[in-house]
């Protein structure tokens, strides 16, 4: 069995602040029933025990838990700790003890009594309370196997449409985010919401495309100042064709800068920012499309979409970047689009037609299809930013194959031939 892709590429506060909805007081578990001071007390003792801790780990020296055993260590009683806290606040907002102080919600309060910054408070009011109707997520969250990033993830889902699937399918998706990347956790999940609510799928796909906007106004002085909001795919297009003129222009002022300096430049040798190359390239953009002749044939923008028709790993839709579209999304561009066709087929082979490729465009286009990112276990970079590598390499008898090629970024490219991998990366 195989399932066929098509990369489709045209050269073309519900209630108050925490926008989760309090639990109704039928639905509150027996240990969230509002509990009264002198119980919380009973754990002083823990407190100061916590305390006294920190103050140790506080007294070291860093370089005392900057190995990675410690760290990690150190991040998984943070993601605890940080569990133990948004429960408190939850409990805490149903509780009401907040109000005889004259604040309005339990965020005022905790924006002012303890000085907060209010979307930490809002943040940990949302998950304290999307934990008690989320028990695996909470108890991962609590031994610290998962942070509340991950729960961030799965909140949104708690609304009507999903809430059942949501208590159906918890297990899977908490056993999910326990071994997942964080990145890999959201496109797992946003796959897994298109599922259970394919209309507001397309619905809320539809709301992000209407608040796209752009401004541009002339400020006092006359700079202009400007803010644009695109959705996935129309970013992906503008943010493409940036990057690529950005890129030409760094590359130009890396070799002006070797000129210059007679040497290899470091990135802060360079006559221009990474911010003031991109305005210079928003700007070329403009001046190429203004002097365009008219008679001249319109490039189609050109993004990248993966699509899974037959369903052996699941419905795939998702750009390169790895953001997941809502299907409906993509029919406004077919019509535009020159279509690729890939065939993932068993063995981690692709097959990719050719459109005017060379044999080894086709097989570096099948590998970027089939890793999409930077293979080392460390790194995350998108396939259009990294390197295609022989496994077993060239000049040792590697073949020039897709079972013999894998991304690597720049960075982890060099790093390989410079001195070996990691453990881990070893092949
Ligand atoms: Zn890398």
């Amino acid at each position: 069995m195989s399932v066929s892709c098509d990369r489709v590429t045209t050269t073309a506060s519900r209630d108050d602040d925490s926008g989760i909805s309090p639990v109704p007081a039928d639905h509150v578990p027996t240990d969230h029933v509002p509990m009264s001071h002198p119980c919380g007390r009973l754990l002083a003792v823990e407190l100061d025990a916590l305390a006294d801790a920190i103050d140790r780990l506080a007294g070291a020296s860093p370089q005392a838990t900057a190995d990675p055993e410690s760290l990690l260590a150190l991040e998984r009683q943070l993601a605890r700790l940080d569990a133990v806290v948004a429960r408190a606040v939850a409990a805490f907002d149903a509780s009401r003890a907040w109000a005889p102080d004259g604040a309005r919600t339990a965020v005022s309060w905790l924006a002012t009594r303890g000085r907060l910054a209010r979307h930490d408070a809002k943040r940990q009011l949302r998950l304290g309370r999307a934990a008690r109707h989320l028990p695996e997520f909470a108890q991962a969250w609590t031994s610290g196997d998962i942070s509340g990033a991950h729960v961030d993830v799965v909140a949104p889902l708690l609304r009507d449409a999903t809430h059942d699937a949501l208590s159906r399918d918890e297990h899977m998706l908490a056993v999910q985010s326990r071994s997942l990347s964080h990145t890999a956790f959201v496109r797992a999940t946003a796959y897994w919401a298109q599922l259970a609510d394919p209309d507001g799928t397309e619905e809320r796909a539809e709301e992000r495309r209407a608040r796209r906007d752009v401004q541009l106004s002339e400020s006092f002085g006359g700079t202009w100042l400007g803010r644009l909001t695109l959705d996935p795919i129309s970013g992906s297009i503008v943010a493409a064709e940036l990057g690529r003129l950005e890129q030409v222009l760094f590359e130009a002022d890396w070799a002006d800068a070797r000129q210059r300096l007679g040497r290899e430049p470091r990135t802060d040798d360079l006559s221009r920012t990474g911010g003031q190359r991109r305005a210079d390239a928003l700007v070329e953009m403009a001046t190429r499309s203004r002097t365009m002749p008219s008679d001249g044939r319109r490039p189609a923008p050109l993004f990248s979409v993966l699509v899974g028709y037959e369903t052996l790993r699941g419905r795939v839709s998702e750009l390169a970047s790895g953001t997941v579209l809502a299907p409906g999304s993509l029919a406004r561009w077919i019509d535009r689009a020159d279509i690729e066709r890939a065939v993932f087929a068993p063995g981690r082979r692709v097959e990719v037609s050719v459109r005017a490729r060379l044999f080894t465009g086709a097989t570096r286009r099948a590998i970027e299809l089939r890793d999409r990112a930077c293979t080392h276990p460390c790194c995350e970079q998108p396939a259009p930013s990294c390197e295609v590598d022989h496994v077993v390499p060239f000049a040792s008898g590697g073949e020039t194959t897709q079972e013999n090629g894998r991304l690597l970024c720049g960075f982890h490219n060099r790093l390989r031939n410079d001195r070996p991998p990691p453990a881990a990366a070893a092949t």
